[in-house]
Formats: structure tokens, sequence, C-alpha cells
């Protein structure tokens, strides 16, 4: 698989590390400080779910984008193949610590979804997506698979049944050869000049929604470095009036709901 993809590091860190930063700085509080951090709307953890979260979506829908502009053929629901590339990124481009607070994020709001839109047991077995539940168990299954002898915590916690735990190293694999050779693609310059372009067409009304559309173009900043596209991808940050993130192949345009922050906000708060 490739592996010229910088390594990133993600710009907030989990609640445990956020928790150490207080008590190391705690002592030279000023007042001037306090007053600066009560301001402050979202706290870190917030804002660490906000940043997980939001990569695994733009990860997901980059996932469609590619699928159009290179024609790959997909054998299945374009929906899973990806959910799948959404995971597999998360090791590709993030230290394993960071990659893992990125998958919990990730499993608890698809977990949180879950919940919220049991519909008293009428699930929507028509839709191109898989029910929320095994998009759930599938993810907790190929990042587990990733590195099953550190992963095992993240198993259990998600309670992965064994199963399916005893053939996620397979299906990782699998997952990892099935997208590696495309991330490669991207990465030829043969394959094209154009980039990614990113369009700010909301405004950001809220703080969730600012780290939001700060993430997205940092994402698309860092991505246009080593990216080659046969043509150009718009990433647009929109009002949507849903909750919400498509890929819409006319446009060539993956567009991200600013909805989607506040929603992830309510989501953490529960
Ligand atoms: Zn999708």
């Amino acid at each position: 698989m490739t592996t010229s993809m910088a390594v990133r590091r993600r710009a907030v860190r989990g609640a445990l590390s956020a928790m150490f930063a207080l008590i190391a700085t705690c002592w030279i509080t000023t007042p001037a400080d306090a007053a600066k951090r009560d301001n402050k709307a979202l706290d870190d953890e917030t804002l660490g779910y906000i940043e997980s979260n939001t990569l695994a979506i733009f990860y997901h829908e980059l996932g469609h984008a590619l699928i159009d502009v290179l024609n790959i053929p997909i054998y299945g629901q374009e929906e899973d193949a990806a959910d799948v590339l959404s995971v597999v990124l998360f090791d590709e481009i993030y230290e394993k610590e960071d990659s893992d607070l990125i998958a919990y994020d990730a499993a608890l709001s698809m977990l949180i979804d879950a919940e919220w839109n049991d519909d008293g047991g009428e699930a929507p077995f028509w839709d191109v997506h898989g029910l929320d539940l095994q998009r759930f168990y599938t993810l907790i299954c190929l990042h587990y698979g990733g590195s099953p002898e550190t992963r095992e915590n993240f198993r259990v916690d998600f309670e992965l049944p064994d199963e399916r735990a005893a053939g996620c190293a397979d299906e990782r694999a699998l997952a990892e050869s099935s997208w590696g050779g495309i991330l490669d693609e991207i990465e030829n310059e043969a394959t094209g000049s154009a980039k990614f372009k990113f369009v700010r067409e909301h405004e950001p009304g809220t703080e969730a929604q600012s780290y939001m559309l700060e993430i997205l173009q940092d994402e698309v900043t860092h991505w246009n470095t080593f990216v080659h596209l046969p043509e150009i991808v718009t990433v647009s940050f929109v009002l949507c009036d849903e909750v919400n993130a498509f890929y819409d192949p006319e446009l060539k345009a993956i567009l991200i709901c600013a909805e989607y922050a506040d929603y992830l906000v309510e989501q953490y708060r529960e």
C-alpha cells in the first residue's frame, strides 16, 4: 500500500491529552487566561469529536469522488466502498494514537445515529446505505483488523463479537489491497494535473461550523500537496437545510453541509 502520503497530526488531541495539558498549566493560569477559556463555547473534547467526524465524512465522500473521476468499477454497493476507504485512511494518514481517536469518535457517531434513527424496528432495508449498525460494526472490524494486537480494547468497548472479529485482519487486508492501488494512482503524475478546489459557499454561523470549515480547508490544502486527478473536484462547504454530506457526479463536487457541524455538537452532548 502507498506510503508517501505525509503522516499528519490531529489539530486537537483527545480527552486524555487535553486533561494533561490542563494539569500542566493550571499553576500559571491568570485571570485573563481563565476569562478566555470561559468564553470558549466548545471544549477541546467537543472540537476533537467534530474534527474526527469531519475527517470520517470527508474521506467517505472522497471515496465517491475517486470512484467517479477515476472510473473505478465497484462490485457491490458504492456506499460500502466509500465507508471502507474512510477507515483505511485513518491509519494511512495519521499516527496510530490519532487514528485510534478518530476511529473511536466515528464509531460513536454511527452508534448514536443508529440510536436516534431507530424507527421502532422499521429498518430501511431498501436503502443504498447499509443499516447504521451494520456500518458501525464494519468500521469497528476494519479498524480493529488494522492492528488486532493493539486494538483489543477498542473491539471490546464496542462489543464486536468473536465470530466477526476472527476475520477482521483478512477484511482489512482486502480493504487495503482494494484501495491501495487507487491511492497510488492519485499520487502518480500520469493520472492528471487537476487538484481539489475548495469553495466556501456558506459563512459559518457557529463555532462548530467555523471549526469544520477550517478542518476541510486544511484537508484540501494537504491533499493538494500530493494528489493528481484527471479533473477538478470541488469541495464545498454549504448550507443544505439538512444534516448531510453528498457527492454530486454532475458537478464533480463534494458538498459538506454546515448543519452537520452543529449536529455533531448535539451528538457529543448526548
Ligand atoms: Zn455515501
